[in-house]
C-alpha cells in the first residue's frame, strides 16, 4: 500500500494525494518511474482517477483538457529531469490557451542536488515562464497549502497552469499525522466578478446607435459557461456573432444569426464589437487594418483587465465575468426594446449575401466526389456520419482549418483544438481527456478526433492508452501524406531519386500512403482504409458502433487538395 506511514506517520505521496483530493481535483494524466511510482498509487488510493499514458506532452495536453472541460484543472503527474521537460510544451500551450492545470513532477532527492543526482535539473526554475504558480513545498506539512494554492492560482482569474516540485525525499518523508494541516482549508468558489453598470449602459447606447453590430464569442465564453445568457442575447437581439475557433458551441453554429460564413466580410465592415471572451489577437487579426474598419468600437469584456486595449484602444472595457455581463447587457437591450430585423436590416442582408456566395463555393467543392478526394467531400461526409453531440478534437494544418467550418459544433466546449498557440500533437492527448469525460458524465457521447496525417505522428502511440482505458474515440486521419500538403508516389519517387535524399526530399513531404490503420492490428483489430466517400461513410457507421475502444480510420486524400485553388504551388518559383 502506498501509505508507508507507521502508527501516527503520513507521508509526503499520501498528503499530496489528500490533498488534491481535498482540493476537487479528479483526473491524473501522466507517465511514472522514480521517484512517483508510490505518488500515483497513493493517487488511486485516495479516490482521484489517474490514467497512465505513453509521453509525457500528450499527458500534459490530456489535464489541460479536461481543466476546460470540468472548470476544475486537471493533473499532470510526471517523473523528474526529462519527465518534467518534456511536459513543458504543453504547459506553455495550456497557459496560452488559459486553461487550468497543474504539473506535478518528482525530482531528484534533495541530498543529492548540486553534486549530479539522477536526473537532476533545476524544475521550479525551468517551469517558471510556463505558470502563474512554481514552488518546491519545503515540508510535508506545508504540501496542503501548496496544493490549496496551486489549484486556485490555475483555476481562478484568467485560469493557467501551476507546478509543484516533489523531490523524492519529500514524497517518501513522514510526518506526524496530527501536526499535517489536511484540513487546510477548502475556500468556497470565489464569487465572479460583476460589470459596473456605468459601463453596461455605455455598452447598450454603443449598441443601440451601431449601424453594423457584432458579436464575438471566444473560448473565455465558453469557460465562463456563459452559453445559456449568451444563446438568450442573440436569439432576443439578433444581433449576429461570430465564434473563434473554439467559441463555437456556445451558441450553436447551427444558429440562423451565425456568420461564420461571412467572417471577413463581418470583421470587415462591423462599426461596433462586443469582445465576449476573445483576445484580439493574431487570430482575430489584432484588431487591425485592413482586417477591421479603422474607426471599428470595440466592447471588450474580459476577466483579465490586463488583457485590455492590447493591441487597439477599447471604446468601453468592462471587467466582468461574461455571463453577468452579457445578462446585464440583455436586459438593458430589453429595456430599450433593441431588436434587429434581418428581414429589412441592410447589414443583415450585406451579410446574408455574403453567406450565400461562401456557401456555394463549398457546396460545389463537397458535392465534388472524384477520387482522389479533396477535404471538402471529406469532411461533408464526416459531419453528415457521426452523432451531432459528438466532441470534435481537431489538429493539422489544412484539416483544421478546411474542418473547422464544416465540422459544426451546436453545444460549448465540444471542439479542442491547436488553440491559441497553434500546438500540433494535441489531437490525441486532447482524445483520451475528453473520452474519460464523457464516460464519467456524458455516457454515449463520442470524440471524433479529427486529424492530418502530419499532426496525428506527433502522439499516435496514445492509440495504446485508448486501448488500454477501452475508450472509444474515432480517430479519423485525413492523409494528403505531407505537412500542409504532399506527393503521389510517383512524383515522390521521381524527387527523390534526382540527388542526395536529405537534399531533395521535400520537407513538407512524409510517407506516401501511409497505413496508419493498420497500427490497430497492433490490438488485434482492423482498421479502415478509405478513398471513396462510399467508404467513408461505411467506416464511420462501424465505429460508431464499436463502444470499448478506439477506432482508426485513414482517408487517402489527393495530395494536392487545398483550400481553395491555388494561383501558384509549391514548385512554381516564388514571385515575392
Ligand atoms: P479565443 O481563442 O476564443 O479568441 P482567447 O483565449 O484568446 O479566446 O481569449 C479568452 C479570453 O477570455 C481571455 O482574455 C480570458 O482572460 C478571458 N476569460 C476567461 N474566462 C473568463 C470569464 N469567466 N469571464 C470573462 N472573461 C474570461
Ligand atoms: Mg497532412
Amino acid at each position: 500500500t502506498p501509505r508507508l506511514s507507521q502508527a501516527m506517520g503520513i507521508d509526503g505521496n499520501t498528503i499530496l494525494a489528500e490533498s488534491l483530493k481535498k482540493q476537487g481535483v479528479e483526473y491524473v494524466f501522466g507517465i511514472v518511474g522514480i521517484p512517483v511510482i508510490e505518488t500515483a498509487l497513493a493517487f488511486q488510493m485516495a479516490g482521484l482517477k489517474y490514467v497512465g499514458m505513453r509521453n509525457e506532452q500528450a499527458a500534459c495536453y490530456a489535464a489541460q483538457a479536461v481543466g476546460y472541460l470540468t472548470g476544475k484543472p486537471g493533473v499532470c503527474l510526471a517523473v523528474s529531469g526529462p519527465g518534467l521537460l518534456h511536459c513543458i510544451g504543453g504547459m506553455a500551450n495550456a497557459q496560452v490557451n488559459c486553461w487550468p492545470l497543474i504539473v506535478i513532477a518528482g525530482s531528484c532527492p534533495q541530498d543529492h542536488e548540486g553534486i549530479g543526482g539522477f536526473q537532476e535539473w533545476p524544475q521550479v526554475e525551468s517551469s517558471r515562464l510556463y505558470c502563474k504558480y512554481a514552488a518546491r513545498p519545503p515540508s510535508p506539512r506545508l504540501i496542503p497549502l501548496h496544493v490549496e494554492k496551486a489549484v486556485r492560482l490555475a483555476a481562478s482569474g484568467r485560469p493557467g497552469v501551476s507546478y509543484l516540485d516533489m523531490p523524492g525525499t519529500l514524497l517518501m518523508a513522514e510526518a506526524e499525522e496530527d501536526k499535517v494541516p489536511m484540513d487546510f482549508y477548502s475556500a468556497p468558489p470565489v464569487t465572479l466578478a460583476h460589470p459596473n453598470p456605468e459601463l453596461v449602459s455605455r455598452a447598450a447606447d454603443l449598441l443601440a446607435a451601431a449601424e453594423r453590430p457584432l458579436l464575438i464569442v471566444g473560448k473565455g465564453a465558453a469557460h465562463a459557461r456563459a452559453e445559456e445568457a449568451i444563446s438568450k442575447l442573440v436569439e432576443t437581439t439578433k444581433l449576429p456573432f461570430l465564434p473563434t475557433p473554439m467559441g463555437k458551441g456556445v451558441v450553436p453554429d447551427e444558429s440562423e444569426y451565425c456568420v461564420s460564413t461571412a467572417r471577413t466580410q463581418a470583421l470587415l465592415k462591423a462599426d461596433v464589437i462586443v469582445l465576449l471572451g476573445a483576445r484580439l489577437n493574431w487570430m482575430l487579426h489584432f484588431g487591425q487594418q485592413p482586417r477591421f474598419a479603422p474607426d471599428v468600437k470595440v466592447i471588450q469584456v474580459d476577466i483579465t483587465p490586463e488583457e485590455f486595449h492590447n493591441s487597439i484602444k477599447s471604446e468601453v472595457a468592462i471587467h466582468s465575468d461574461i455571463k453577468p455581463f452579457t445578462e446585464a447587457l440583455a436586459q438593458k437591450l430589453a429595456e430599450k426594446k433593441f431588436k434587429l430585423q434581418p428581414a429589412s436590416n441592410s447589414w443583415w442582408q450585406a451579410l446574408k449575401q455574403k453567406q450565400l456566395a461562401n456557401t456555394e463555393f463549398v457546396k460545389a467543392q463537397s458535392s465534388n466526389t472524384a477520387v482522389p478526394l479533396n477535404y471538402f467531400a471529406v469532411f461533408k461526409t464526416v459531419q453528415a456520419n457521426i452523432p451531432k453531440d459528438s466532441i470534435i478534437v481537431s489538429e493539422g494544418a489544412n484539416t483544421m482549418d478546411i474542418g473547422r467550418g464544416l465540422l459544426l459544433n451546436n453545444k460549448p466546449r465540444h471542439r479542442l483544438d491547436a488553440g491559441t498557440f497553434g500546438t500540433m500533437g494535441v489531437g490525441p492527448g486532447f482524445a483520451v481527456a475528453a473520452a474519460m469525460w464523457c464516460r464519467d458524465y456524458a455516457p454515449g457521447k463520442r470524440v471524433i478526433c479529427v486529424e492530418g496525417d502530419s499532426a496525428f505522428g506527433f502522439s499516435g502511440m496514445e492509440i495504446e492508452t485508448m486501448f488500454r482505458y477501452k475508450l472509444p474515440v474515432i480517430i479519423i486521419i485525413v492523409n494528403n501524406s505531407g505537412i500542409y500538403s504532399g506527393f503521389p508516389k510517383d512524383v515522390m519517387e521521381d524527387i527523390q531519386s534526382g540527388g542526395d535524399i536529405a537534399q531533395c526530399t521535400p520537407p513538407t513531404a512524409l510517407g506516401c500512403e501511409i497505413r496508419y490503420e493498420k497500427m490497430m492490428e497492433m490490438f488485434g483489430e482492423t482498421g479502415h482504409l478509405c478513398r471513396t466517400v462510399e467508404e467513408i461513410e461505411a467506416a464511420i457507421k462501424k465505429a460508431v458502433a464499436v463502444t470499448d475502444k478506439p477506432s482508426i480510420i485513414n482517408i487517402l486524400i489527393d495530395p494536392q487538395s487545398n483550400r481553395k485553388p491555388q494561383a501558384f504551388n509549391w514548385l512554381t518559383e516564388s514571385k515575392l
